[in-house]
């Protein structure tokens, strides 16, 4: 890596705006308050100094830029040369110059002078791959406020790629929340380290950064991988419009009831009735709440001292998940489990396909083809996961093109 630093007069940096990069992936969002703008600016044209900008070069001739460090200074300079904002009302005067609510374009010369030419001081970085940069990103960020999911967004490896995929997926849009300080790409990574660990677990930070290190060659395409993407899918259809019951400590309940309940009970065609359940209980919640507390019930007040503290812990989590599944079978005490036996056995093969003399019954794609014993499918009339029962009267000959064809149509 190659550095290179000099003194830039700020005029030459507004001037070339257009090829510097302030967003690039491992950067965080604008998030710097009027006032905070407002005093760098005032900081630059008392002349005093300020820190250091890091700039990766990208490209040449014209040389293009990824800013590592300074985004937020660099917007704050070119919105303020462009007019966006003016100084503070109460803002000291400079050399006997009244600074108070003036724009850039109202500066006296002097001052505009002193704003134009001062030095920025700038690093660039060349001949450098994108893990030095990150690890450079890492290193600046230390010790501010830079939170911990944006650190681990700037973290490489598939397990990031792949949460970060996730975080894009339709359901986050529509829970009350917004995805400021990546809190989508934070809730999809305590989702995959729950569906990692196979249930309820500790989902704090130390845990998710342990999980982004040690997944870094983390398979996208795995069974955890696609469980995942199966519950999202699952609560989207569950939850197809903004909810606003769907709140940022909730959320992560909730996947885990949905997906313990998808691996083990009959829920396929029950998304409304998660739905209604769901909101029913936080009405509920809300409702208990305001009433006094002595007559309030107990349980939703454990509940709410859970959702109010620690909530990423391993108790917290496994409580709420616990609490939840009693609820929603009490709700709904027909819920079935699925036949723990998937797979037909060898004698209930051997009866189903004598009883339908070989001869397809699915027809789908075929007239009721006659199957070779070695080139057929056992097919569960009832779908398996739809509570069909892995018996010999649930259990029909298939051809295998019709096999493909009715497990290809089932959707989740
Ligand atoms: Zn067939």
């Amino acid at each position: 890596m190659d550095t290179n630093k000099k003194p830039w007069p700020l005029s030459t940096v507004c001037g070339i705006k257009e090829r510097i990069n302030t967003n690039p992936d491992f950067q965080r969002p604008a998030v710097w308050s009027q006032p905070q703008k407002q005093l760098l600016i005032d900081t630059i044209i008392r002349g005093y100094d300020i820190p250091k900008l890091y700039w990766r070069k990208t490209g040449s001739r014209p040389d293009t830029y990824d800013v590592v460090d300074g985004q937020q200074r660099l917007r704050a300079i070119w919105e303020f040369q462009a007019g966006v904002y003016a100084l503070p009302r109460d803002a000291d005067p400079v050399d006997g110059f009244h600074l108070a609510s003036l724009r850039y374009t109202d500066l006296p010369d002097e001052l505009r002078i002193q704003f134009d030419t001062y030095p920025l001081d700038v690093v660039v970085l060349s001949d450098t791959d994108e893990e030095e940069v990150r690890e450079m990103f890492l290193r600046l960020q230390n010790g501010t406020t830079l939170k911990a999911q944006e650190k681990r967004n700037a973290m490489s490896g598939k397990m990031r790629d792949f949460i970060k995929s996730l975080a894009k997926h339709p359901f986050f849009e529509n829970c009350r929340f917004s995805n400021s300080r990546y809190t989508f790409d934070h809730i999809a990574a305590q989702m995959t380290l729950i569906e990692i660990e196979g249930g309820p677990c500790h989902v704090k930070n130390s845990n998710l950064n342990k999980m982004y290190e040690e997944q870094k060659e983390f398979d996208e395409n795995s069974a955890k991988a696609r469980k995942i993407r199966r519950v999202l899918d699952y609560l989207l259809k569950a939850f197809p419009e903004k909810t606003p019951e769907l709140e940022r400590y909730n959320v992560i309940s909730l996947y885990a009831m949905v997906s313990h309940l998808l691996e083990q009970y009959v829920i396929q065609d029950r998304h409304d009735d998660i739905r209604n359940w769901f909101i029913q209980f936080e009405t509920y919640k809300d409702e208990q709440r305001k009433l006094p507390e002595d007559i309030r019930d107990p349980l939703m007040t454990s509940y709410h001292d859970k959702i109010s503290h620690s909530t990423d812990s391993y108790e917290s989590i496994l409580w709420r998940h616990n609490f939840l599944l009693e609820k929603f079978f009490i709700a709904f005490p027909n819920i079935e489990l699925k036949d723990p036996q998937r797979l037909f056995t060898y004698e209930q093969r051997r009866a189903i396909f004598r009883r339908d003399n070989g001869v397809c019954q699915v027809k789908i794609k075929c007239d009721g083809v006659k199957c070779e014993w070695d080139n057929w499918q056992a097919d569960h009339i009832i779908p398996w996961s739809k509570g069909g029962k892995t018996v010999v009267e649930n259990g029909q000959v298939s051809c295998v093109p019709c096999n493909l064809a009715k497990s290809g149509s089932q959707v989740v």
